[in-house]
């Protein structure tokens, strides 16, 4: 209402930086609104961290929802999907960085980062090293701490005030359709804090006739879920499932699939800033590069595309700086 067109216009979302989005609009729409609508959305996202979740994260995610609502010279705001996937796009990211000489090796996970003085040397993975001069990791912290033990106590430091909730996402491959709603965004006590009923938007025809549906939840890394395989998931979520339509049988399931993610989301506590990690890790030839560094909008592949260009420019800067020390010294 009145509090979103407010701060929708504010531009600054440092004011914002040291209180916590609950105290804040609690104090703006009042404890009833509160605990209607922006409660259950923050416990959606957050769960237990609900209460601790910073005013300048919500602002922002107000302000650019909001905000792209409103086109210029009365255009509406439309949704779209590329043909394909966001799959389309990365595959021909590939093939381009094929095609320049690099090498893509997936399901290949990185073991170790190695390191010699205080630079990077290299990385182990597939059982054996592999030189390098310069290493970017993509990982979340708590992956990035495991696999880089020699990274400086003050920069682990910081890479250890950023808490994360695993997302989770059941989708299932239905004969037939779930409901008429594309997009329904769940503040009731179910298992799961959206429905996506994704050929509501995009024809099933596209998908043999299968009508797909995305359950995800935000979950502490803790939660019983994540030690459940798909058909687990659908046992614990069917009754729900059949909040959204009662008629819901197990047998209009083609297929299901269940993906977690450790690094799902970060928990963006008040005066966040002081908690994300820079680039460059304190070892030479080694950078970081990952969600905890988008802030104040919520991460989304469009930030983490900018973060990799910074990334770029970063390690460009710093293999010449290497190579003109180098050259000095000659
Ligand atoms: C439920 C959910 C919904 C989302 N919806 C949207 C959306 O609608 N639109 C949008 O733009 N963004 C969305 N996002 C955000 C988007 O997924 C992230 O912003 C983006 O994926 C971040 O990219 P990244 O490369 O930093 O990290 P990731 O995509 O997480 O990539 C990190 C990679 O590191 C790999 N890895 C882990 N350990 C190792 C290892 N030891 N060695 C090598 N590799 C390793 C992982 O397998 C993973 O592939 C969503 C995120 C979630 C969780």
């Amino acid at each position: 209402g009145l509090a979103s067109l407010w701060l929708k216009r504010q531009a600054d979302w440092r004011v914002y930086e040291d209180v916590t989005a609950r105290a804040w609009m609690e104090r703006a729409v009042g404890k009833q609104a509160f605990d209607a609508f922006w409660g259950p959305l923050l416990r959606g996202k957050f769960a237990e961290h609900a209460d601790e979740i910073g005013m300048a994260w919500l602002h922002w995610k107000i302000r650019l929802r909001f905000g792209s609502r409103e086109g210029r010279l009365g255009a509406k705001e439309t949704l779209g999907y590329p043909r394909g996937s966001f799959r389309s796009y990365y595959f021909a990211l590939a093939d381009h960085i094929r095609e320049a000489g690099g090498r893509i090796s997936l399901s290949t996970p990185v073991e170790s980062v190695v390191t010699e003085l205080g630079a990077v040397t290299g990385i182990r993975a597939d059982g054996a090293f592999h030189e390098f001069d310069q290493v970017l990791m993509t990982t979340p912290n708590i992956i990035t701490k495991r696999i880089a033990p020699d990274l400086p106590a003050s920069y682990v430091e910081i890479l250890d005030r950023v808490r994360y909730q695993w997302a989770s996402c059941l989708v299932l491959a239905l004969d037939r359709p779930l409901s008429d709603v594309y997009w329904l965004s769940i503040a009731d006590d179910l298992p799961f804090v959206a429905c996506v009923e994704h050929t509501n938007l995009v024809g099933a025809e596209r998908y043999g006739g299968n009508h797909l549906v995305y359950l995800s939840n935000y979950v502490a890394p803790d939660h019983p879920v994540l030690q459940m395989d798909a058909e687990e998931a659908l046992t614990a979520y069917e009754d729900s499932i059949r909040r959204i339509n009662p008629a819901f049988d197990r047998s209009w399931v083609r297929e299901k699939w269940f993906f977690r993610d450790p690094g799902g989301q970060p928990v963006i506590t008040t005066n966040y800033s002081a908690s994300i990690p820079s680039m460059e890790t304190g070892i030479g030839g080694l950078y970081l590069s990952n969600t905890t560094q988008v802030y104040p909008e919520d991460r989304g592949q469009n930030y983490s595309l900018q973060l990799g260009e910074q990334a770029a420019e970063l390690m460009d800067a710093g293999a010449r700086a290497v190579a003109g020390a180098r050259g000095a010294r000659i």
